[in-house]
């Protein structure tokens, strides 16, 4: 049994973050590690909305609900939906007060959670290339890129879809889902670009093409962000010339250690004239998508591991999050199970210590709830993905009503919070 183990989470994520701020909040010791060179060396993406029963639990032990309140953006639940001649299907206006989802940037989430924790808990620079599992509850050897070694009795990976920590229990991989989205991006939006500020409004469009599908999404600070999402072969730059210099273009990587999102093409304007070549029946106004985009129009293929992927148990090592269970991101599941998963995980933890019991059985037992979940929501989300993008487009009758997710999260945050109390 441990009595006072040393805790390394790899991956200063949603999940690893929410993980080390409750164990913190605790009085437990934690050491963060994460390949980023700082907390802003690379984009961060878009925008995040927070569920009722899932992130916004997370968030409430973590005790952030007040700052989280001050950054999200309730008005970005809205959603509207067009076809592809831009006639609109359908459309839903968030309340302003309505608590369901609330939108944040993932930028401004990961910097508040950051900021949460102690100064210097968080160790930038610090890429793991392997996890060599210590033996009959001996210490386990974090190896990172920059040479240095460090040793904890327990781990925590939180290092994401290609995470090497998972890499020493499973060698299970994420599959592409036949989907990949090129980010477009738009800036000081209602100067310049008053039409994309018109057609996202304050929250979400959804352009429903046969197989192609425009995605927008309004972030803070006038900033639009969203997907030109296509069903298209892995390996579609390459094989439209535009593959990356490194021989690899648009082939996924063999080995785990390398991050298929590498796929990319350096000629941004080759990359919009094939993009739209693809979208050509699509209306003018909403081609002004793929005009007017700002950025490098970078390639996401979409990944997901098989559901379930389970592992076999090693004592002092967990997975959460996308290292355990990364999925399609239709339904916006990913963000609010990594941090999820990462609360349980730390209150399981917290309590083996108070309690004096052994925390990998902790350990385990938030497994036992982890896998599954995330098995379920993967599968759901998996399946919707391909459903979304199969030939003649998606069926209406299938796509979530916002209301009725709504009222869903609500009465789940409610059971949850029951159950736990009871
Ligand atoms: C295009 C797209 C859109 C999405 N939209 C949504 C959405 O709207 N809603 C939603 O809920 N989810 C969405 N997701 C999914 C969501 O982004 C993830 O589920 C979520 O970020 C998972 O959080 P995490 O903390 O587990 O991992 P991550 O956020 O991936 O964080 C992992 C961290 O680990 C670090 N790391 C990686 N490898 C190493 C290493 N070897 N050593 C050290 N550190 C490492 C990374 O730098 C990173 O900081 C989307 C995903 C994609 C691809």
């Amino acid at each position: 049994m441990y009595t006072n183990p040393t805790i390394a989470v790899v991956g200063a994520g949603p999940g690893g973050l929410t993980c080390a701020r409750i164990l913190q909040l605790a009085g437990v010791a934690v050491t963060v590690h994460d390949a980023d060179a700082s907390l802003a060396a690379r984009d961060q993406g878009g925008t995040l909305d927070l569920h009722a029963d899932s992130g916004q639990i997370a968030l409430a032990d973590a005790q952030l609900t007040t700052e989280f309140a001050a950054l999200a953006r309730p008005e970005g639940q809205s959603h509207r939906m067009v076809d592809p001649a831009g006639t609109v299907l359908a459309e839903q206006v968030a309340a302003a007060d309505e608590s369901a989802a609330p939108e944040i940037d993932r930028a401004q989430l990961r910097a508040m959670l950051v900021d949460s924790l102690a100064p210097g808990t968080v160790r930038w620079g610090r890429k793991l290339v392997e996890l060599q599992a210590g033996a009959d509850g001996t210490p386990h050897r974090l190896v990172f890129a920059d040479g240095t070694v460090e040793t904890a009795d327990v781990v925590i990976g939180a290092d994401g879809a290609w995470s090497r920590v998972r890499a020493a229990l499973t060698d299970t991989v994420p599959r592409y889902t036949g989907v990949s989205f090129v980010e477009v991006l738009f800036t000081r939006t209602a100067e310049r670009h008053p039409e994309i500020a018109t057609l996202v409004g304050d929250g979400h469009l959804w352009a429903n093409g046969d197989g192609r599908t425009m995605v927008l999404q309004r972030n803070s600070d006038d900033v639009v962000r969203g997907y030109l999402g296509m069903r298209i072969d892995l390996d579609w730059l390459a094989a439209a010339g535009l593959g990356t210099a490194d021989g690899r273009g648009g082939v996924l990587p063999a080995s785990p250690a390398l991050d298929a999102n590498a796929t990319q093409a350096t000629d941004t304007e080759r990359v919009r004239a094939e993009v739209r070549r693809r979208f050509a029946d699509f209306a003018p106004e909403l081609l002004r998508i793929v005009d007017e985009s700002e950025g490098p129009l970078a390639n996401r293929p979409i990944m997901a591991l098989p559901t379930p992927t389970t592992w076999e148990h090693r004592r002092g090592i967990a997975l959460i999050g996308d290292a355990a269970h990364v999925m399609a991101p239709f339904g916006g599941n990913g963000v609010n199970l990594a941090m999820l998963d990462g609360a349980e995980l730390a209150r399981g933890i917290v309590g083996a210590l108070r309690d004096g019991t052994d925390v990998d059985v902790a350990i385990r037992a938030a497994e036992a709830v982890m896998v599954p979940r995330g098995a379920e929501v993967g599968a759901a989300a998996n399946a919707a993905i391909v459903e979304h993008f199969a030939a003649g487009g998606p069926d209406l009758d299938d796509v979530p009503d916002f209301d009725a997710e709504a009222a869903r999260w609500k009465e789940r945050a409610d059971a949850y919070r029951a159950a736990r109390e009871g």
